[in-house]
């Protein structure tokens, strides 16, 4: 697999009419996840370079943000493809009080209500869960909320390299449990999973 390019696309609020997001073919994997759970930095990752900025302040990001990606083969075989991610804005942030958590919300469900489903698991999603804190509330509550929409997200734990290999083992246990799905191990800092990442994304993307 090549990367051949990665770029950011747009910001959106995504609940207007004319919100800027793409309404070409190209398939949009959102991601979803409480701020400072990594999203940008596994983006970044992911794109190579810094196409996403990092939160020094955790959930300001209002908007969703748009980035696409253009790949040479990888999982699915030779061919280049492409794929948006969409950077939902992060819940779970209490610095803006309840309002602000409707805010966000409202801006993922925009995005996601008006998204056409793709199978039986609607918008391509990725939740991703800090593998540190295995089965929060708010991140079951957020599998729960997502699936209400229709969503059958990917589960994708982050910043692994923070944890010994006996606490890993544990903490995907009790994530894998609290879930009910399986539970994709990354790190954005080490490159571990990177691979099985892209390998989700293009079988998300390259399907027809
Ligand atoms: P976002 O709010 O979800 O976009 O989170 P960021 O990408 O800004 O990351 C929040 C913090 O976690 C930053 O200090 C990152 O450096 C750190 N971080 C993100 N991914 C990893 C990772 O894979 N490993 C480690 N050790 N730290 C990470």
């Amino acid at each position: 697999m090549k990367l051949i390019s990665a770029e950011f696309v747009i910001s959106s609020t995504a609940t207007g009419r004319a919100d800027g997001i793409p309404r070409d073919r190209i398939t949009q994997v959102a991601l979803a996840g409480r701020s400072n759970v990594g999203k940008s930095t596994l983006i970044n990752a992911l794109g190579r370079s810094r196409i996403a900025r990092t939160s020094a302040a955790p959930g300001k990001t209002r908007l969703a943000n748009v980035y696409r990606l253009a790949v040479d083969g990888g999982a699915g075989g030779p061919g280049r493809w492409t794929v948006y991610l969409v950077d939902l804005p992060g819940y779970g942030y209490a610095r803006g009080g309840p309002g602000a958590a409707r805010e966000l919300a409202g801006v993922a469900e925009g995005y996601l209500a008006r998204r056409p489903g793709r199978g039986d698991s609607g918008t391509p999603t990725l939740l991703l869960v800090d593998a540190r804190h295995p089965g929060l509330e708010a991140d079951v509550d957020a599998l729960a909320w997502l699936r209400s929409l229709g969503v059958e997200p990917h589960v994708v734990a982050t910043k692994v390299d923070k944890l010994t290999r006996a606490e890993r083992a544990r903490n995907l246990q009790t994530a894998q449990a609290a879930f009910g799905t399986a539970v994709l191990p990354v790190s954005a800092a080490t490159g571990e999973g990177l691979d099985e990442l892209w390998r989700l994304i293009a079988q998300l993307a390259r399907r027809t």
